[in-house]
């Protein structure tokens, strides 16, 4: 079942086309992703169908629901992460899920929330005194105290160390289990490897590619790079790249001394080729390992750019 719905949705600030032309659909109890580097759009976007920026142009559905004539209903089936800045920070996590419940006619138990961001322990700490993990955790309890159907939340772990950002991949997990649905922005290729069902990936205001990670990789699969190292030296490592650059699967080779990196479209034929050659030889393969491939080479093979964090 289709929850929301986003056709050709534009968003301009002056000559800058922040979000131009994008349009997806987000499945009940998915986690949808947008990811995208840095001015990509993705905040507009989220902003957009919350309901936060108008758009330009284009059709924003929840359902049957638009922001035009149906916003109070929007607003009871949406959760939206509030930017640190709206918390209060003299006021601890259970104050401030308790002052948020008194937002909207019905609530989740701040007991159950404390529980489910893992802040129990802190809940009668100020939230000024909280990590910046911490603060994170709260602010998707925030978002969840009126337990909505849908919930938003943008790059909830930029910025926190790997454990930090461990923690808050948890409490996603969580929220599917418990049916909801999570659209979710980040700048972390991992993260949307891991926690995604579908990713959307943004560049420049346009979708690139959007699919699950898995299709999206297995687009990428006719080439794989093999990494090897020789143990008996650059020379061994010539001979096998020239004697690899005369196989059809091979497609291109690079070395550096005695490592050598091999594309090739047949991985198990080209590795059977090559240990028949240093065994014919007398060369010995200190290290051989098949690159998996990730979304960065998603990103890198429909942009043809570098992805950074
Ligand atoms: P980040 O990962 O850095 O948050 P993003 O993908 O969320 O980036 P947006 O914040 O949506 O990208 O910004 C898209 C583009 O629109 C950027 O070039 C940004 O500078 C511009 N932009 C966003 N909001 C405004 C605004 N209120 N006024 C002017 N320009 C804006």
């Amino acid at each position: 079942m289709t929850v929301l719905e986003v056709k050709q949705l534009k968003k301009s600030f002056g000559a800058i086309r922040a979000v131009d032309d994008i349009s997806f659909s987000v499945k009940a109890g998915e986690v949808f992703t947008i990811i995208g580097p840095n001015g990509a759009g993705k905040t507009t976007t989220l902003e957009m169908i919350e309901g936060l920026v108008p758009p330009d142009q284009g059709e924003i559905k929840f359902g049957e629901l638009n922001w035009d004539k149906h916003a109070d209903q929007i607003k009871m089936k949406i959760g939206v992460q509030p930017q640190s800045s709206a918390m209060f920070d003299l006021l601890t996590p259970e104050e401030n899920l308790n002052l948020f419940s008194t937002f909207y006619t019905s609530a989740r138990p701040t007991e159950e929330i404390l529980e489910l961001i893992n802040l129990t322990e802190h809940r009668n700490n100020h939230v000024k005194k909280l990590s910046g993990g911490q603060r994170q955790r709260l602010a998707i309890g925030l978002a969840m105290i009126s337990d909505p159907e849908i919930i938003f939340l943008d790059e909830p772990t930029t910025g926190l160390d790997p454990q930090a950002r461990r923690n808050i991949w948890d409490i996603i997990l969580q929220l599917k289990a418990l049916g909801k649905t999570t659209i979710l922005t980040t700048h972390y290729m991992e993260e949307a490897e891991k926690l995604s069902d579908r990713v959307c990936i943004v560049d420049q205001g346009k979708i690139v590619t959007l699919d699950t990670p898995a299709s999206l990789i297995e687009q990428l699969t006719q080439e794989r790079e093999v990494h090897l190292s020789f143990i008996d030296g650059a020379e061994a490592a010539e001979q096998a790249e020239l004697f690899m650059t005369k196989l059809e699967s091979v497609t291109r080779t690079e070395r550096n001394q005695a490592s050598l990196k091999i594309w090739t479209t047949k991985p198990e034929d080209t590795l059977y080729e090559l240990f028949k050659f240093t065994k014919e030889n007398n060369y010995h393969v200190e290290q051989v390992s098949i690159h998996e491939m990730s979304l960065e080479d998603v990103f890198i093979a429909f942009t043809g750019k570098e992805w950074r964090d």
